[in-house]
């Protein structure tokens, strides 16, 4: 297998069961069996359970990743705002050390309204944390797009767009604590946005383990990816060095506040 050869952030994986398939299911070895065979320095992870499941399961998977990998592994605390209840979760991952939120709108079954998420990136600016957030197809009502009233109300809350969709992309230009992640996102799409953002705005997501070699048969084979071939593609945009380092690295370490990583 072949290791990165630069530091590497992974600012987006889940463990859990995963929606789809029954079995789908990802835990925090196999985020530490990719650590230890690919190279990659830390990930910040959220569990599907709690959408798949509910929130008791998905909270008590995170703890246990927590206590068993915390050192490896980041905490994001997931939030269904259909759940009345959900910030019942927050003085608990407060207490644990969580690293930020993770949002699923599409998962969760709501449109992106300020209505909606008020609460969640009330709940960021209180905490210090980043929030991440699944940002689906451009002109769905879950598209980047309808963020924007949010991020005017939070300026201070750092919001990464997943799967840099090309509506995320004037967001990003616009505001400050807006960031994209490169999460199934094509190399030539990453090479669009790095240059209509520049490498300060992207940070690198692979997205649960589905396709990476995890030493043992899933529940769902997917194709077959890599740390390394996913940064060779990069590579081969002409993306360069310094660049990926930010990309890859400098951006989630400083944007988390990840001291030692
Ligand atoms: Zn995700």
């Amino acid at each position: 297998m072949t290791r990165v050869d630069l530091p590497v952030i992974d600012c987006h994986t889940h463990i859990g069961q995963l929606p789809g398939v029954v079995g789908d299911a990802y835990g925090p070895e196999d985020l530490v069996y990719l650590q230890d065979h690919e190279g990659v320095r830390y990930m910040l992870v959220s569990s599907a359970s709690t959408s798949t499941i509910g929130r008791g399961c998905g909270m008590a998977e995170m703890l246990a990743m927590v206590a068993r990998y915390g050192e490896r592994l980041g905490a994001m605390l997931w939030a269904n705002p259909h759940d009345p209840a959900w910030a019942e979760d927050v003085p608990v991952a407060a207490a644990h050390g969580f690293r930020g939120l993770k949002i699923h709108p599409v998962l969760d079954h709501y449109a992106v309204t300020p209505e909606a998420l008020d609460g969640v990136f009330a709940c960021a600016r209180a905490q210090g944390w980043p929030i991440l957030t699944h940002a689906d197809v451009d002109g769905s009502p879950m598209a980047a797009a309808p963020y924007e009233p949010l991020l005017r109300a939070y300026p201070d809350v750092p919001l990464i767009l997943a799967h840099l969709r090309p509506g995320a992309i004037p967001l990003a230009r616009r505001y400050e604590n807006v960031y994209l992640d490169t999460t199934y996102v094509d190399a030539w799409m990453v090479e669009v946005g790095l240059a209509a953002l520049g490498a300060g705005k992207l940070l690198f997501g692979s997205d649960a383990c589905e396709g990476f070699d995890v030493g043992r048969v899933p529940g769902r084979v997917r194709p077959r990816r890599s740390y390394a071939g996913l940064i060779a593609a990069l590579h081969e945009r002409g993306i360069t060095d310094a660049d990926l380092e930010r990309i890859c690295y400098t951006n989630t370490k400083e944007l988390f506040g990840l001291d030692g990583v």
